[in-house]
């Protein structure tokens, strides 16, 4: 398809959650699959709610996802002076007008039509044909309100959730600027998607109601109307909207509780979109799949364990030396002296298909950057009189290896078992409490490897006689 262009247009009045993620996620994809171009808008016209710690937010987010724009990111209160160019070419000709109706008035008629059980709207008591010759009340500064059509219906093909008309009777005339000329979201957006040639506009389906009004607007403009696909909500694992405790946090939680891009990324990609039963699948194979004909039209559900599943198999096969670099600030923070341990990226060769998360990674690392502090019940229990002999021969065995590698070690193992007449457990148990300050542990012979020979045979001798 040539020239596609999409867009995604949040607002920075909070933070990107996975909702709005994952309609940046599809909008991209849409994008990328066509060739076409992929525009981020920052709509930040509501002046009070907007701040820039929430732009920063949705940079990073994107960064962090690996979601590249082609233009951008445009800011709406950058292009007010072109919405009052609409505005006024709108006012001049009748397709909009100013609305005097204060506050109370338009209280005073929603109440009065929910009253008759009428559906509240507004009347069109400011419309030109019916303002003529009323004078404008003192002290009221108008809003730009657009002359919806009166009759007629507005119908589009959305490309999720299939054909949807709307009668022009249930709509009424949408304030399109308040009283400070600030244009309000549903004039703003459309302004914007004409000028920047969007001809799809992917986003979520709580958007669905604003589209009929939004393509009265385009008509209005004699503009074209771009395709819309309306993405599900994301429902939590509870069928309910989706809540702080199941996944409606900000994005960038994610790399703070330890995720791999790749791997919330696969996971958004799934969320209301498949590809026969792929579920792991590299961004790669996200864009050549990618189509909005598969994207479900029934809510997603999210799953906060398959995501974590899905973060372990990337990190089974990430980079050490990444993983190590990610995993090291955590282990600072939790007080591991790193710089005196083993290095990091061999403790995280031994450690990460064990740990389904950067953050579990960072505490079974902790194994090997704490001070050592066996807890006193478990060396009363493990560093008996019992253990005693069996410490001393296996450091004797280790003392005498002539290189501090694993096989080695294993070997020193398996001779002192056999030379004292005992079973794994009752060296490999008083090894671990005696050398790390646990009673449980990878494998023994890795373990000792990445403590080191000094260190090893130090915490070793402090339990002999
Ligand atoms: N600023 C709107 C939002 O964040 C954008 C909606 C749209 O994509 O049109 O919900």
């Amino acid at each position: 398809m040539p020239n596609v262009r999409t867009r995604f247009a949040p607002s920075p009045t909070g933070f990107l959650h996975l909702g709005n993620a994952r309609a940046a996620l599809f909008s991209w994809a849409y994008a990328r699959h066509h060739g076409g171009k992929f525009v981020l808008r920052i709509e930040d016209t509501d002046l009070e709610r907007s701040t820039e710690e929430a732009v920063q937010v949705i940079l990073d987010s994107m960064a962090w996802l690996g979601l590249d724009y082609d233009e951008g990111p445009i800011r709406q209160t950058a292009r007010l002076a072109r919405y009052r160019e609409v505005i006024d070419a709108m006012l001049a000709d009748g397709r909009a007008y100013r609305c005097y109706a204060s506050r109370e008035e338009i209280d005073a008629l929603r109440e009065a039509q929910r009253a008759a059980g009428q559906k509240p709207r507004y009347d069109g008591r400011w419309r030109p044909e019916r303002a003529a010759g009323k004078t404008p009340p003192a002290g009221v500064t108008p809003v730009i309100r657009f002359r919806n059509p009166d009759d007629g219906q507005v119908a589009w093909d959305d490309l999720v959730k299939g054909p949807i008309a709307i009668s022009n009777t249930e709509l009424d005339d949408l304030v399109i600027a308040r009283a400070d000329l600030v244009p309000t979201y549903n004039f703003a957006v459309v302004i914007d998607d004409v000028d920047m040639a969007i001809t799809h506009v992917v986003r979520g389906d709580d958007h669905v109601n604003n589209t009929p009004r939004q393509i009265n607007i385009y008509r209005a403009l004699g503009a074209p109307v771009p395709q819309f696909a309306h993405l599900p909500t994301i429902l939590g694992p509870d069928g309910e909207k989706l809540s702080k405790r199941h996944g409606a946090v900000s994005v960038m939680q994610y790399p703070a509780d330890g995720y791999l891009p790749e791997a919330l990324f696969n996971y958004l990609a799934r969320l209301g979109w498949s590809h026969g039963d792929a579920e792991k699948f590299p961004r790669e194979k996200f864009i050549e799949w990618f189509d909005l004909a598969q994207v479900s039209r029934s809510a997603a559900q999210f799953d906060a364990a398959k995501l974590t599943w899905l973060n372990h198999e990337y990190m089974k096969e990430a980079d050490d030396a990444r993983l190590a670099e990610l995993a090291r600030p955590l282990i600072v923070a939790g007080g591991g002296m790193v710089a005196e341990g083993p290095d990091l990226t061999r403790v995280v060769a031994l450690l990460k298909d064990r740990a389904p998360t950067v953050a579990a990674l960072a505490e079974a690392a902790m194994l090997f950057y704490r001070e050592l502090h066996a807890p006193p019940e478990l060396a009363a229990q493990h560093l008996t009189s019992a253990s005693k002999p069996v410490l001393a021969a296996f450091h004797t065995a280790l003392s005498a290896l002539p290189t501090w590698n694993r096989a080695e070690i294993a070997a020193a193992i398996k001779a002192t078992l056999s030379t004292a007449g005992i079973k794994m457990p009752a060296l490999a148990v008083p090894v671990r409490v005696a050398v790390t300050g646990v009673a449980q542990t990878p494998s023994l012979d890795a373990v000792l490897e990445l403590f080191g020979r000094d260190k090893v045979l130090a915490r070793l001798a402090r339990h002999l006689d």
